[in-house]
């Protein structure tokens, strides 16, 4: 092809439009507009309410052990989890997540919003009731190096392990931590 053809300028239409056809598609991807939950129950609601749309714009990768579904944005790339939130009667909701290889997701996911909330809720409402003093005695259980509690042979640690055992005391949520949500235990 040379400069002078008189097609050169109509050669390039084709290429015109494939770039509008990307912008628009780059401006149907919404993932930058919502935002990480906040762990609070209004922000886990709100999230429900619109899941349905915005799973629309994403792929399906792969489905966890553990029941969890990965989804992946195929505009912005944006990885999603799903979460089915027991404490909302089992509603779904998505989540964005940080990047991960299929493999090492499906080894372990990632840790629920909605099981972090309930957890921090839990725990924050229980510290709340009970004050947990430390004694000058060495907790019993194997190998740990703590102070027991006063009225008490376990350290504040072993303490709360055992109530959870038992199921008085909201288990630490499964699943891989990551930012944002940081949930001590
Ligand atoms: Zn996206
Ligand atoms: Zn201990």
């Amino acid at each position: 092809m040379t400069k002078g053809n008189p097609h050169f300028g109509t050669d390039y239409t084709p290429f015109i439009l494939s770039v509008k056809q990307l912008t628009t598609i780059r401006m149907a991807c919404k993932c930058s507009t919502y935002p990480d939950l906040e762990l609070i129950r209004e922000s886990i609601d709100k999230r429900i309410a619109i899941t349905k749309g915005i799973k629309k714009q994403l792929q399906f990768l792969s489905e966890s052990p553990s029941g969890d579904s990965l989804y992946k944005c195929a505009v912005c790339q944006q990885l999603w989890q799903n979460s089915r939130a027991w404490n909302w009667g089992n509603k779904e909701y998505v989540f964005k997540v940080p990047n991960i290889d299929v493999a090492d997701w499906m080894i372990e996911s990632f840790a629920l919003p909605d099981q972090m909330l309930i957890y921090s809720a839990t725990m924050n409402d229980y510290f709340k009731k009970n004050t947990l003093v430390e004694s000058d005695k060495g907790c019993q259980k194997n190998g740990c190096g703590n102070n027991a509690l006063l009225n008490n042979v376990l350290c504040r640690e072993h303490f709360i392990q055992n109530l959870q055992q038992f199921g008085l005391l909201t288990k630490f949520p499964r699943g891989r931590m990551f930012s944002p949500y940081l949930v001590g235990s």
